[in-house]
């Protein structure tokens, strides 16, 4: 059977998505590029945003129209799906979230026990490894706890032997999963005396800890983790490990005002205090890539919320910013709230947003470039390399020059 495999969205989805591969691979089945030739293809729905939905469908009803491939769509919009995407042409199956066995079940296959130790090699160059899935909170855009549940952890004998496995064939592990910064918080048990192995680990800093300690050679980066949520320990692991952990931070701030953050129910932080916290590191750490999610004209945002936004994206020293006009998911409660904005103003919101995110990582291009940075080959193209440094940019070299090493040191241009 040939199948044809597609992700949406963040890098959990990706991690989900190289899992059922490798069962289907296991199974005696091909992967294929193309979905024209493939008997099957298998979609890894995102709910984030309304646009994600949009190109589900519209790929789904491709895969219908070129080819005679049958399709399953599985994720996070599957979870949610109340019977539209079952609609569609061609669909096999919806499967709810991406469990393997769950997966070949619904495409007629049995599942092998030889894929249930699989680990998330072959994810592009750089390994993912997925720590947690679900998440505790409410925020009212946010439909993934609907669709993905609750924080459950992964065993840290099971992390440290999937990190080990990966270290194999990459030289960079992102640590990634729906709320990073809560591993271990739904475990009860009291802590050991020891880490050693990984036991007594209860926070996500402790795993880090054990992780660096079990596989030394490797470089971690973290996925997206809460400004408020970098710990001491973490903190301590970014400054004093550099060569273990990649310089950089992905922390969700979505809105700079407080009144704007309560609506959203992002209640574990405020303005100020992720501010405080992104300072305090920032004074730390010489290279320092910083990234942000940010929401433009969420429900009631005001003219001095947007500008108080700003204000704050201004202050910070952010490298980049990734920008996402407020759209209306109906699963989510924001969907409800009194004061939705016209879809022009979110527009030029969001623009101004954008304008911002592009000036400051150009800055800090200009600033970072002919200094060296530790690099990491994470991708080939037409005749070059990809290289990504510890603070998040990408250099490119011609291959030619390229000694075939994984990881070395590379002058950003
Ligand atoms: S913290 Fe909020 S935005 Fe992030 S996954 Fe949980 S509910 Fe969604």
């Amino acid at each position: 059977m040939n199948v044809y495999f597609h992700t949406f969205g963040c890098k959990a989805n990706q991690y989900d998505t190289e899992r059922v591969r490798q069962a289907f691979d296991a199974s005696g089945a091909t992967v294929v590029d193309d979905p024209a030739v493939a008997d099957l293809a298998v979609i890894n729905s995102c709910t984030v945003t309304n646009e994600s939905e949009v190109k589900l469908r519209r790929l789904v009803r491709h895969v219908a129209k070129h080819g005679h491939a049958q399709t399953i769509v599985m994720g996070c919009a599957a979870a949610l799906d109340d019977g539209a995407i079952a609609a569609l042409p061609g669909v096999r199956a919806v499967v709810a979230n991406a469990d393997p066995a769950n997966v070949l079940t619904a495409a007629g296959m049995s599942f092998p026990l030889a894929a249930t130790r699989s680990g998330g090699q072959g994810v592009r160059t750089r390994g993912l490894l997925k720590i947690q899935d679900g998440c505790d909170e409410h925020c009212t855009f946010c439909a993934t706890t609907l669709a993905r549940g609750a924080n459950r952890s992964r065993p840290v004998a099971e992390l440290i032997e999937e990190a080990q496995m990966l270290a194999e064939q990459h030289a960079e592990i992102v640590l990634t999963g729906v709320h990073i910064g809560t591993y271990g918080l739904d475990r009860s048990s009291p802590p050991a005396a020891t880490r050693r192995g990984g036991q007594g680990v209860r926070t996500f800093g402790q795993l880090l800890e054990s992780l660096i300690t079990a596989v030394p050679t490797v470089r971690f980066r973290l996925g997206s983790v809460e400004a408020t949520e970098v710990d001491d320990t973490l903190a301590g692991l970014l400054i004093e490990a550099p060569s273990n952990l990649a310089a950089h931070l992905h922390a969700p701030l979505q809105s700079g005002a407080n009144c704007v953050l309560k609506r959203m129910g992002r209640h574990w932080y405020t303005a100020e205090s992720y501010r405080a916290r992104i300072e305090w590191l920032a004074e730390r750490l010489p290279v320092f890539g910083l990234g942000a999610d940010v929401i433009a004209g969420f429900p009631g945002e005001t003219e001095d919320d947007h500008h108080a936004s700003l204000t704050l994206l201004h202050a910070l020293p952010f490298t980049y910013l990734h920008v996402f006009p407020f759209s209306v998911r109906p699963d989510a409660p924001a969907a409800r709230l009194p004061g939705q904005l016209r879809p022009e103003v979110i527009r030029d919101r969001a623009r101004e947003l954008r304008e911002l995110g592009e000036a400051k990582a150009a800055a800090y291009r200009e600033y970072r470039r002919g200094q060296t940075a530790d690099g990491v080959v994470t991708g080939h193209r037409k005749g070059q390399i990809e290289v990504m440094t510890e603070d998040y940019l990408s250099v490119y070299l011609d291959t030619h020059v390229w000694d075939g090493r994984p990881r070395f040191e590379v002058t950003v241009n």
